[in-house]
């Protein structure tokens, strides 16, 4: 099947049509004429745009949706979360994947980077959803020397199962954060990430108790820590970074690794707030990301970057902070960073998102203030990642399937 879409305006108000041939961009441009066996989508009252990057996640946890709300982190973890967890099958982690994939795809997210148990199911779920993903088995050794051999064995049987899946799936590496993986363990991880060329995808910096108890081990901040290990690097992904320091932005600007900041589970955690200011004067590459439904409580990126901009205004209590456009391209900038293609040009990959803008909330303002401000992901009409019609007029296939399986699921899960 082959979708032209055609009358739809870009970002910038302006005619922008566009035709796939199999999974890339065959023409794009004010006026495109379509084939005759094309699927042609109307794009009236419609922009086309790329889709957002969730760029960090554990799409599995709609599984735990409300489990342990209002709880701080470490007994979040330790009383709900963690013992939830142990009962999870692979299966458990496909079907959650699966209902987060339907979320991510309703709300314009065509590529997500996930940390979680069971990687490869995690991988076979995003792939019959047909959503790009970045996966890692979440990986951690309690930083007992003695489970060390067994962290490898798993990173390296992850990373050779994901890199069994087609051209949506992006192998990558999981250490879990600084206080649960050892420091020979991070070491051999960055070694491997290195070797492999893959990401590594890494909680850093969420708590102030991190930095403190960091800094009493090792003698230096997280992000220091991270550069002594060899895990600094334009492949890494450092969610949360609410704690990072002026010195710690400018190392991390300098090794060109991406900072994710979870606005909304930094609040309802009360983590902390990203240093936004600081880091985009530091030169800090930037992402955006829910975390795990668990502490958000959902996939959409468009209340996220709203509540990106809005906290980091309050937090400068400067309105001119992060103004629409700015915080627009963050929510769609993690993938230029970590990946090639993203851009509506000929030859990309056919990946687009068209956003309504009949609806009362979009139709009358500016299209970038009306996509961060007055929308959110409800106003996706369209998602096509990779030449592949995932949602027409909001409608998923298998939708209903898969909410009745999450729903016997969780159940026993959080019984
Ligand atoms: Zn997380």
């Amino acid at each position: 099947m082959t979708i032209a879409v055609v009358g739809a305006t870009g970002l910038d108000g302006m005619p922008l049509s566009l035709r796939c041939e199999g999974s890339t961009i065959a023409d794009v441009g004010p006026a495109v004429v379509p084939d005759p066996d094309d699927v042609v989508i109307d794009g009236s009252n419609m922009t086309i745009l790329p889709p957002f990057v969730n760029g960090h996640t554990h799409a599995a946890m709609t599984l735990f949706r409300s489990y342990g709300d209002d709880l701080a982190l470490i007994d979040w973890l330790q009383t709900k979360i963690w013992p939830a967890e142990a009962k999870l099958t692979a299966d458990d982690v496909y079907w959650g994947t699966r209902l987060a994939c339907i979320e991510m795809i309703r709300s314009g997210t065509g590529h997500f980077f996930d940390m979680y148990w069971h990687g490869t199911a995690v991988a076979r779920a995003a792939e019959d959803a047909g959503v790009r993903a970045t996966v890692s088995a979440v990986l951690l050794d309690g930083l007992d020397p003695s489970r060390a051999a067994q962290l490898r064995d798993s990173a390296l049987e992850s990373l050779d199962a994901l890199g069994e899946f087609g051209d949506l799936i992006s192998p990558s590496l999981g250490p879990h954060a600084i206080y649960t993986v050892s420091r020979p363990s991070l070491e051999w991880l960055a070694q491997m990430a290195a070797d492999r060329d893959v990401a590594v995808h890494i909680h850093l910096s969420e708590i102030e108790k991190e930095v403190a108890d960091c800094v009493a081990e090792h003698g230096v901040r997280p992000a220091a820590l991270l550069d002594e290990v060899g895990m600094l690097s334009p492949t890494a992904v450092l969610a949360h970074g609410c704690w990072l320091d002026g010195d710690e932005l400018a190392l991390i600007a300098e090794r060109r690794a991406t900072v994710v900041t979870n606005p909304a589970s930094n609040l309802k955690l009360a983590s902390g707030t990203f240093p936004y200011v600081e880091a985009a004067a530091a030169g800090v590459p930037m992402g955006l990301g829910t975390d795990g439904v668990s502490s958000n409580n959902n996939l959409d990126l468009l209340e996220e970057v709203k509540l990106f901009s809005l906290v980091q205004k309050a937090a400068a209590k400067d309105p001119s902070v992060l103004p629409a456009p700015e915080a627009l391209a963050i929510a769609q900038g993690l993938r230029s960073q970590l990946m090639a293609g993203s851009a509506l040009e000929r030859g990309n990959q056919a990946d687009f998102i068209l956003v309504r803008r009949d609806l009362p909330e979009t139709c009358s303002g500016d299209t970038v203030a009306d996509l961060v401000y007055a929308a959110n992901g409800s106003a996706v009409d369209t998602t096509v990642i990779g030449g592949r019609l995932l949602m027409r007029d909001r409608r998923v296939a298998d939708q209903e399937a898969v909410i009745t399986e999450v729903r016997e699921r969780a159940a026993r899960l959080t019984s």
